[in-house]
Order: C-alpha cells, then structure tokens, then sequence
C-alpha cells in the first residue's frame, strides 16, 4: 500500500470534494487498505457535514432588505419609461444599491446552494454509512450470541447434572410426543416435540412444575403439522423440578395453566 497521507488537512479537503487529480487518487488507494486512514477519513466527513450543519442560517437585516426593495420599485417606475426618457445619471445611493443587488445575487446565492447542496450530500452519505455501520454491528451481536448459546446448550449437554424428561400424551387429547432437558444449576431447559397443531385461538403451553410453588411458564408454541418444536430456554437458576407439561391455552399463553395437559412427564 502507498504512504498514510503526510498532510492531515488532505482528509477534509478530500472529504469537501476539493482534492483532485494525483492527490485525490493517492487518498482513495490508500483508504481501501488502512484502517488508521479510513477512519481518519470518516471523521473528516463527519466534520465537515457538521460544520455545514453548524452554519447559522443567514438572513438579511431589516436595513438590507429595505434597501433592496428601494433598488426594486426605482428599477421597476424607471423601466417603462427607460426607452423615451433620456438617461439620468444614477445617483449614489442606487448605485450602491445596485452593486449590493449583484453581489448578493452572484456570490451569497450561489454560496449558499453550494453549501446547503454539500450539507445534504454529506448528511446523507453519513447516514448511510452510519446505517451500514449499526447493521454489521448488529450482525455481529447476533452471531457473537448465537455462538454463545451454542456454547451454553453444548455446556448443558455435557454437564452431569442435566435430567432428560420425556413427556407422554395424556388420554384423549391431541397426539404428540416430547422430551426435555434441563439444567436446574444452570437454569436452563432445552424442548424437543412433535405435537398435533392447536386447535383455533389456542396456543400450547410448557411448564416447569416446580417441587416447590406455582409452574413457570417455559414457552408457548403453535405447532406446524410434521414439524418437530425445538427452543431453548433461560430460567431463574437453581428451581428444582417436580414435572414437566404442555397444556392447551388460549392464544399467546397464560401467566398459570388454565386448559387441560396434553403432555406430562415427571422429573
Ligand atoms: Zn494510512
């Protein structure tokens, strides 16, 4: 890769649009391949979109505007007349009038479309880059958690301390056959089942019947017809189980069963 940039002023400049030819080249080559740089880069951009931010808008005084207005009716009352009538040498004041007309339409009009332009080009190519930057993050949360959790059902599966459960279909309700793991030291509960799907508005429901107290709810599910639940499971650690069930609830679940068990099994 070639050298970092040696003046650090190149990374606004560059980031204004203002750097051309060689210089403008040796920047972008040298970005694809140093991260110092390209950060380096980023902060230019963000600097200089918010400096333009930061620019007061600019409005005329009370005192310009009136005289713009002045230099506006005398040119209009002039005009009509301005072919026959012979010319009459401009007095000072319209003049200036006049000159202050040019330049504020030459240079300040102009500046400002530039300005406010580059501040909505760099504004939106820092939201995207922000946005594409919240994105890969994101996506890397993500994975870093899915590795996680891979991670703690391995620990779990190894661990002598995890009880596997199966659970039975209970008489007269739907068909259906899981098991369950569970790691009480580690609060942790893994289902694995196939079950008829749930009639309209219900939902079904896993418990953890604790040898002591009111079952806790460990997931709620709607099966797909042929395909088998998997989920695992964080739970208050160190609850003893008594039972595991599946009961029949309304949509979404309970906060306590309330329908019939369609599963039991016994810890
Ligand atoms: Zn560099």
């Amino acid at each position: 890769m070639n050298a970092h940039p040696t003046r650090e002023e190149d990374f606004d400049l560059y980031a204004l649009g203002a750097l051309e030819g060689d210089e403008k080249l040796a920047i972008e080559s040298h970005v694809t391949s140093c991260a110092t740089c390209t950060e380096k880069l980023a902060a230019a951009r963000g600097r200089i979109a918010l400096l333009a931010l930061a620019a007061p808008p600019v409005a005329p005084s009370a005192a310009v505007k009136q005289r713009l207005m002045q230099q506006v009716r005398a040119d209009a009352e002039r005009s009509p007349a301005a072919a026959s009538a012979p010319p009459r040498a401009p007095q000072e004041t319209e003049r200036a009038g006049g000159f202050f007309g040019r330049w504020w339409a030459a240079v300040l009009v102009p500046a400002g479309a530039v300005l406010a332009l580059a501040t909505i080009l760099l504004w939106t190519e820092n939201r995207q880059l922000d946005r594409q930057l919240a994105a890969l993050r994101a996506a890397a949360e993500q994975q870093q958690q899915q590795l996680q959790e891979v991670r703690e059902v391995a620990d779990m599966i190894e661990s002598h301390d995890t009880v596997t459960v199966s659970l039975a279909q209970q008489p007269g309700m739907p068909a259906g056959a899981a098991h369950v793991m569970y790691n009480a030291k580690m609060g942790m509960l893994m289902f694995d089942g196939e079950i008829a799907p749930a009639p309209a508005a219900k939902s079904y429901q896993l418990w953890l019947v604790p040898a002591d107290g009111k079952p806790i709810s460990a997931g709620v599910f709607n099966p797909v017809s042929g395909r088998t639940d998997h989920w695992m499971m964080k739970l208050p650690q160190g609850i003893a189980a008594k039972e595991f069930a599946v009961s029949l609830e309304p949509t979404g679940g309970m906060p306590q069963p309330t329908g019939p068990m369609v599963l039991v099994g016994h810890a």
